[in-house]
């Protein structure tokens, strides 16, 4: 039998480190940072993420600005927002929830975004100095997982790594933080040729797929770590709506040394590690230390 990785708990504890880091970088340096989250329509799941990241960063004691843009909003619209708050000094942080509505270029938008502000961690210049190892802001679902492995397993120097999904909000930064603790990182997709045989073979196994429960119970080796980053919406046997991983979670605790669940795994991890991003950024902006208690 397997431990619960619980990412609730542990998202629970960085809120408060960086609630800590907060109050210290005031205290000592008189900044408050700040954290733009902006959202174009009115999609359901993004309204419910926006309004979360919004009470999370004043719980921590942030000062947060939401615009709220309409469906139809024109891209020049956009980026002249992008444009305003990248100059706005009480603006450490800038996120533009993704997706946005179809006239409108996300990578453009993405790119439009202030390195020292990019909090998402996709600005192509953030996702270059992440490949060659550079200080950079790192995405925060990806720098969620890393954090929960690092607690769970210690080191993780010449750990079989196997990562399934290589997208680039999920997939391809996991790869390169594990491929920078030493692992040795296989990247498997949707063409991967026997998967099964390819996740057996994992010391630490990373599903960011999106396919309800898609790794099985015998796809993995008896001891290995499992971070379930997939979030399912599916019908359970009362009819009702559940979430599901992208991992069988009964199965996988027959067999694993360590499994996240879903919900209460990665999930939290994504805010917690956005707010420590934005004090991250408002250090580095002011050019001060960032505190230890978040490091
Ligand atoms: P994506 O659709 O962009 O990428 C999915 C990847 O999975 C692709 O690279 C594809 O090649 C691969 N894939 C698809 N079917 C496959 C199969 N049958 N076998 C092997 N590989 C297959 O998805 P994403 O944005 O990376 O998200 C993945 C999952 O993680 C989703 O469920 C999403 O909701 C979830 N997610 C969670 C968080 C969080 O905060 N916990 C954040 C982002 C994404």
């Amino acid at each position: 039998m397997s431990t619960v990785i619980d990412g609730k708990a542990f998202a629970a504890g960085l809120r408060e480190r960086v609630a800590d880091a907060v109050k210290e970088i005031g205290s000592q340096h008189g900044i408050k940072p700040g954290l733009a989250v902006v959202l174009v329509g009115e999609d359901p799941a993004s309204q419910v993420y926006v309004r979360n990241k919004g009470k999370q960063t004043v719980e921590v004691g942030m000062d947060s600005f939401e615009h709220k843009l309409p469906i139809d909003t024109a891209e020049k619209d956009l980026l002249a927002l992008v444009e305003q708050l990248n100059n706005d000094p009480a603006v450490n942080g800038i996120l533009v929830q993704l997706p946005l509505p179809k006239q409108i270029d996300e990578s453009k938008v993405t790119n439009s975004i202030s390195v020292d502000k990019d909090v998402d961690g996709f600005h192509i210049e953030n996702v270059g100095k992440l490949s060659i190892g550079e200080d950079s802001l790192i995405p925060c679902t990806p720098a969620g997982c890393l954090m929960l492995l690092k607690d769970h397993v210690g080191d993780l120097t010449g750990k079989n790594a196997v990562i399934v999904g290589r997208s680039n909000i999920v997939g391809k930064p996991v790869s390169m933080l594990l491929l920078r603790e030493s692992c040795t990182v296989t990247i498997a997709h949707s063409r991967t040729r026997d998967l099964p045989s390819v996740c057996r073979a994992a010391d630490i196994i990373v599903a960011a797929v999106g396919v309800p429960e898609l790794v099985k119970g015998d796809w993995i080796k008896p001891g290995a770590v499992v971070i379930d980053v997939g979030i399912n919406r599916v019908e359970g046997e009362d009819g009702k709506n559940k979430l599901v991983g992208d991992v069988d979670y009964q199965a996988a605790m027959e067999v694993a040394d360590g499994v996240t669940p879903v919900p209460g795994g990665v999930g939290p991890m994504t805010i917690a590690c956005l707010l420590r991003n934005a004090v991250i950024a408002a250090c580095r902006q002011h050019g001060v230390p960032v505190p230890a208690v978040i490091l």
